[in-house]
């Protein structure tokens, strides 16, 4: 497991996520630990093989 800082995409505060499997691309809802509001995380690897994570806001 690897931990990881975001800024929330509807407080803005940044919060700590467990990403705990790069093995395949993915996405995944996480509760934001401030705000409690949904966050769609999207694991994806680049071209050049590093992880690249967005978080995302679920009503856009
Ligand atoms: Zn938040």
């Amino acid at each position: 497991m690897d931990e990881i800082t975001i800024d929330c995409p509807y407080c803005g505060e940044a919060i700590d996520v467990l990403i705990d499997s790069y093995d395949e691309p993915q996405q995944y809802y996480q509760d934001c630990s401030v705000c409690c509001a949904p966050i769609l995380f999207i694991v994806s690897e680049n071209e050049a093989g590093d992880i690249q994570i967005e978080a995302r806001r679920d009503d856009e």
